[in-house]
């Protein structure tokens, strides 16, 4: 079943307001098994309005209009549907009644534009709105000969949530066939989007029953499986097939199949082998140690470090010796390795994490541009460093950098 959302008003055509109520959408009718396939934002003018919808009827099995229910001249919902479904509006005079009892309840004085919030479409169900003044509708109908469930809902969040839930969700399920959702999310450190892809298309093409989505950030990709059955086990023998298949060929890139954060499972695996680790950060300026001790339980493996920005300071906190700064600069291969000594060495810690690089924007030269970090891990056998040039904006590269520590963490231990 495809349903489309079609989102009402001027506002969020503007830089200021943003359709959000259709996210909330969207998951609901997810769980219930239906797709959404398209999503549109109309302004207020009813002949948009009545293309729009005309076009949404004549290609989604179920389309919410939400928005644009309220007393206003420019609410203009209910009128544009009824045009676009040629059928007319007929005054509820339960509605109404109910509408005014609820402004005499308030002690105010229902002026007559009101009144328009009582107008239905012929055929409709009335959907009370406990939490406003307009109610909303439900049709189940016919559309140039197909069949169609529209919904029209108001705009005010949680107005539209406490209807969708009370009055929608339990309506379609009756209408749907009954379907069994399960879902996954895969996630991928340290792996460009487009390599990720090109290796994982080949498998997920050919599981058209399971639907793939792949999100990207800095140094994470996360893949969202969703797969639907006409049993609970068949919806997760469908996922599990083909998470099964991704975890062969993306193998350890793959560092989460539960929902866990990186820092999550770098200090899982400091538990689980009972080592501990401190860090003395440049570039990142505690942005590791902040992931690793967001984690609850953090005091067993993370005994803290330091935050080395001066180079003073790398010398007078974590020992690296002034003459290798001066010889190969604060950015280095080197520095970052002596780092990572030194702080494992102050902290008495089973793993020493050292971190240098230009974050930028300025600051970067043709031999140390932008971007460039190295990243150190010792411990008793000896110290590993990874250079990396990364892409983006300060924050981006700062957060590149914390992500390739803790995955080093991880790689170190697992
Ligand atoms: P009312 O009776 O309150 O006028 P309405 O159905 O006419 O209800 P709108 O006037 O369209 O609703 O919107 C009311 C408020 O709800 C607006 O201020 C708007 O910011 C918010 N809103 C409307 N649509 C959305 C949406 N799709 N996502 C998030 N907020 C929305
Ligand atoms: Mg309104």
């Amino acid at each position: 079943v495809n349903a489309e959302i079609v989102a009402i008003g001027s506002e969020m055509l503007t830089p200021f307001r943003s359709d959000t109520n259709s996210l909330f959408l969207t998951e609901k009718l997810n769980d219930l098994g239906v797709d959404v396939v398209f999503k549109s934002i109309v302004g207020d003018d009813r002949p948009r309005l009545v293309s729009t919808a005309k076009l949404a009827l004549s290609r989604s099995d179920l389309v919410v209009f939400m928005g644009g229910l309220g007393p206003t001249e420019d609410d203009l919902t209910r009128e544009a549907v009824a045009e676009a479904l040629n059928l007319p509006l007929r005054r509820d005079p339960e509605v109404l009644a109910a509408l005014e009892a609820r402004f005499a309840e308030r002690k105010f004085v229902m002026t007559p534009n009101n009144h328009k919030q009582a107008d239905v479409i012929t055929s409709a169900t009335v959907l009370p709105n406990p939490k406003g003044s307009a109610p909303g509708q439900w049709i189940a109908g016919k559309y140039e000969g197909h069949d169609r469930v529209v919904i029209l809902l108001p705009g005010p969040p949680h107005e539209l949530k406490s209807m969708f839930l009370t009055e929608c969700q339990e309506r379609l399920r009756a209408k749907l066939p009954v379907r069994f959702l399960a879902t996954r999310v895969l996630k991928v450190a340290m792996m460009g989007e487009s390599l990720c892809d090109s290796r994982i298309a080949p498998i997920y093409t050919q599981h058209a029953d399971v639907q793939t989505t792949i999100l990207a950030g800095a140094g994470e990709i996360e893949l969202h499986l969703r797969a639907s059955g006409a049993t609970l086990e068949d919806a997760h023998r469908r996922i599990d097939t083909l998470a099964g298949e991704i975890e062969d060929e993306l193998d350890d890139s793959i560092f989460s199949t539960n929902g866990e954060s990186l820092e999550q499972i770098a200090g899982y695996y400091l538990q689980m082998r009972g080592a501990t680790v401190a860090v003395a950060e440049s570039c990142t300026g505690g942005m590791v140690a902040e992931r690793l001790t967001s984690v609850a339980g953090s005091s067993r493996y993370f005994v803290g470090g330091m935050v080395v920005y001066s180079n003073e300071l790398k010398t007078k906190l974590a020992d690296v010796p002034p003459l290798l700064i001066e010889e190969y600069g604060a950015v280095s291969r080197e520095v970052a390795a002596a780092l990572a000594e030194g702080v494992r060495d102050r902290c008495n810690s089973t793993i020493g994490i050292g971190i240098t690089g230009v974050a930028g924007p300025t600051g970067g030269s043709a031999e140390k541009p932008v971007g460039l970090v190295f990243h150190a891990i010792a411990d008793e056998d000896g110290t590993d460093v990874v250079e990396r040039l990364f892409t983006g904006d300060r924050q981006r590269v700062r957060r590149f950098a914390s992500q390739q520590a803790l995955d080093m963490i991880r790689r170190k231990l697992m």
